[in-house]
């Protein structure tokens, strides 16, 4: 069989134009994360340089696709912000250093990286929607703020713009792309990317997040409203889920529901820190659980022929997160790295979850008969 196989059925799509035998995956690049000073705080510029520099040391550098990104410009940013808020982010990077919430510090540097980082999946929007054979099938931003907490008009848990919404409406206003979803696994409900797309179907929104923790939203009765009704799905996932929980949520609800929604661009809110050692939940997924929900995402993608964009949002382990993000990418491309993840011990069932499963399929399947 040749390399090259033309592909049809492309429609409206501008993707897949050319399917390769292996999975092309890789990186967007941030470079200079210092310049968003936050100090001693779980959020900070030594987060992801260990994750760079394991990928580099690795043979696996060689086959990544690497991109490097561009500013988000504000007009873009206004797609899904207010344009005071963004001004009031611009000023912080002026006057700052000032909390713009609780937890969430700006200063000079935070606009040129928060608007890099969210340029970043921007950059990654474009690389999956080129028509060429050396289009990668997924990119993964390695990027740093977060986003998914910030909605239209603040920030939020550590975030300043959400780059996912903004991805989300990019494609739109760019490609004949109407229908994006965007899966959320980070710890914390996505908060920002359900506030700003509550009343959206052309975003569908699904999260699956610890359950009682920050920030209190998301619980399955959360589903939409006005023409958006239906088209936001939360699992709350009980303290001390494991592989064995998350990759169930994504079989019953999160796949069923993707195919059910058929849509031509899939964006991955990647948090990494419903990992075993990661400080801020209770959650038990492995290295391998990473990489098994990566590898869902993508042959989800690759079956619908769509692009898959990966954006990185929490993860607060430095010593962890560099095999994790490592494992996140072996999903994507079908390559195997170390999956000998200490914290990997086999998990017990968390409690309560085939009760809590159950009352997921039925909230959401009120408007998908599909995921029932
Ligand atoms: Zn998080």
């Amino acid at each position: 069989m040749s390399a090259i196989e033309q592909v049809e059925g492309i429609g409206s799509v501008p993707h897949g134009y050319y399917r390769r035998e292996q999975a092309l995956t890789g990186v967007v690049l941030l470079p200079g994360q210092e310049r968003h000073d936050t100090g001693e705080h779980p959020e900070n510029a030594r987060r992801l340089p260990g994750v760079v520099q394991r990928l580099r040391a690795s043979a696996d550098w060689e086959r990544l696709f690497v991109m490097h990104p561009r500013h988000a410009r504000v007009e873009e940013l206004v797609r899904s912000h207010d344009t005071r808020y963004v001004e009031s982010v611009r000023r912080a990077d002026r006057d700052g250093p000032v909390w713009l919430d609780t937890d969430t510090k700006a200063g000079p540097g935070s606009f040129d990286l928060a608007t890099l980082a969210t340029g970043a999946a921007l950059t990654a929007v474009d690389a999956v929607a080129m028509e060429a054979y050396w289009r990668p099938d997924s990119l993964f931003c390695l990027t740093r703020p977060p986003g998914h907490h910030a909605p239209a008009d603040r920030a939020m848990g550590f975030c300043l713009f959400n780059h996912v919404s903004v991805a989300a409406r990019y494609a739109q206003a760019t490609y004949p792309i109407e229908r994006v979803a965007i899966v959320d696994w980070d710890v914390h409900h996505g908060n920002g990317t359900q506030e700003i797309h509550y009343d959206d179907p052309s975003v569908l929104f699904c999260s699956l997040h610890q359950w009682p923790l920050y920030p209190g939203t998301g619980w399955l009765e959360e589903t939409g409203e006005g023409a958006g009704a239906g088209f936001n799905a939360n699992v709350p996932m009980p303290p001390g889920s494991g592989d064995r929980e998350y990759l169930e949520a994504l079989d019953a609800v999160v796949l069923p529901l993707l195919d059910a929604y058929d849509p031509q661009l899939l964006i991955v809110s990647a948090g990494q820190d419903c990992h075993a050692a990661d400080p801020l939940s209770n959650q038990l997924v492995s290295a391998a659980g990473f990489r098994a929900m990566a590898e869902r995402m993508a042959a989800f993608a690759s079956g619908r022929k769509i692009g898959l964009v990966v954006v990185h949002e929490g993860g607060y382990n430095v010593s962890t997160l560099p095999q994790v993000d490592h494992a996140i990418l072996g999903g994507l491309g079908s390559f195997a790295t170390d999956l000998e993840d200490p914290f990997a011990a086999d998990a017990p069932p968390a409690e309560g979850w085939p009760e809590r499963l159950a009352e997921v399929r039925r909230a959401i399947g009120r408007h998908w008969p599909e995921v029932r």
